[in-house]
């Protein structure tokens, strides 16, 4: 864990004991991987061009540097109404912080099996990354508010940048996938590497893309009961019943038909949470619920079962089960579940335009739903869990920690 209590933790910029020409040696020439095969820079770093070889140097060095870890209650002090010298120290905190959290990931993509870093989709995301160090990096040292101020816009601009990384890195692995199946070189040992790797990749995505959202929105007109991102009074099922009613809508389009979800439990519960997050993982939940129910009652003409939501109050946590009984998941496939791109869906995954990266919705497919949430989930302290009946059904539940005492689980710095 790398949380302090109250406060920042000084930034520690430690150096690896591999020293800088240790990593080099390790890391091949990173310009090389912009590369595009007829030796011309990759678009996106096209703009770089020039200062490559130094951006080179800048990232293999900042990739070096501990990472800082945020306490939540440190966020969470800058209250509603930040003072102007909180969001000085703020612009300053992420002005160092976060292009040492790229560089991290830019190491790791570039470690990446040759075939899978320098596929075309993974390249892409590099160079978003490499964009987005640079900017970090050619902002001058933040002394007043009208720093903070222009800060922020090049800050917002590179979270829009970042947007589709994460269909843009699905579709990249998809294809990987299936080229080492086609020349038979897939095994246990490469699907664990990247399983490890994109468990890491997307949980410091999450991190990053929470720290900037909640110093851009200081910057947004406040809105009531909000500290940045943080809702202080969200309503879990308030959040619970427009995610089952977006996923139903889904749902109705692809089959023509949605089974009935009940949602169950205190409407007038609420806590501090993230309600974007909290509602990205219920409806993943009851999507796969709604697809699980209607695949297997679909040609009925009864009505199907229908799907439970409930919300339960704890101290410690809210918890929110998901019931269906479309049937389960056999013992044997549930490990699989939490593989990124696992998926029983028939349809392969939709085309991904390579410029825009853009997901269209589906109801499955990608395969990164349950991973992913369980990734939110425990970003504030949370967790998910799958139980299933086969031949019965499937529950799932949702635990969410009260925030306040949380630690930032740093991906790649434990
Ligand atoms: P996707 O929905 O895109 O396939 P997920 O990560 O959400 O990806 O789920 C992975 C797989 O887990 C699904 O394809 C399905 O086989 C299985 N699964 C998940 N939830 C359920 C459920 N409620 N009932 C039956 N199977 C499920
Ligand atoms: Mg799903």
């Amino acid at each position: 864990a790398q949380y302090t209590s109250s406060s920042l933790r000084a930034s520690t910029n430690a150096s690896s004991p591999l020293g800088a020409h240790g990593a080099a040696a390790r890391w091949p020439q990173l310009q090389a991987h912009f590369l595009t095969p007829d030796g011309s820079l990759d678009r996106s770093c096209r703009r770089y061009q020039t200062l490559t070889p130094t951006l080179q140097a800048d990232i293999q060095a900042s990739a070096l540097k501990k990472q800082t870890g945020v306490s939540l209650k440190y966020l969470l002090d800058f209250g509603t109404q930040p003072l102007e010298r909180q969001m000085l120290l703020s612009a300053r905190f992420l002005h160092s912080e976060l292009p040492v959290r790229l560089a991290h990931r830019l190491m790791d993509l570039n470690n990446l099996p040759q075939k899978l870093t320098n596929e075309p989709h993974v390249k892409r995301v590099k160079g978003w990354y490499a964009e987005s160090f640079a900017d970090f990096r050619a902002f001058p040292p933040i002394k007043d508010n009208v720093d903070v101020v222009k800060f922020t816009a090049m800050l917002r601009n590179a979270f829009r940048r970042h947007n589709n990384v994460v269909p843009a890195i699905a579709k990249g692995v998809e294809v990987y996938k299936r080229e080492l199946e086609r020349t038979g070189e897939s095994s246990q040992e490469r699907e664990s590497e990247i399983q490890h790797f994109l468990d890491t990749f997307f949980l410091s995505r999450i991190a990053i893309r929470f720290l900037a959202g909640q110093h851009i929105s200081m910057f947004e007109p406040p809105r009531p009961e909000h500290i940045g991102l943080v809702h202080t009074k969200c309503n879990p099922f308030l959040v619970a019943s427009e995610a089952v009613s977006e996923a139903r809508s889904i749902c109705f389009r692809e089959y023509g038909g949605a089974p009935n979800v009940t949602v169950l439990g205190n409407s007038d519960l609420t806590m501090a949470y993230v309600p974007s997050h909290l509602h990205h993982m219920v409806f993943e939940l009851v999507k796969n619920s709604l697809r699980a129910v209607q695949e297997r009652f679909g040609d009925s003409d009864d009505e199907p079962p229908p799907i439970v939501v409930v919300v339960a109050e704890g101290l410690e946590d809210v918890t929110i089960k998901v019931s269906d009984q479309g049937g389960g998941i056999p013992r044997s496939g549930l490990q699989r579940i939490w593989t990124y791109l696992y998926t029983t869906a028939r349809s392969p995954l939709p085309e991904v335009d390579i410029d825009t990266s853009n997901m269209p919705a589906v109801l499955a497919g990608y395969g990164c739903g349950l991973p992913l949430s369980r990734l939110y989930a425990r970003y504030f302290g949370g967790d998910l869990q799958i139980i299933s009946m086969e031949g019965y059904g499937t529950d799932a539940y949702l635990h969410l920690a009260r925030l306040g005492n949380d630690e930032e689980p740093l991906p790649g710095a434990v």
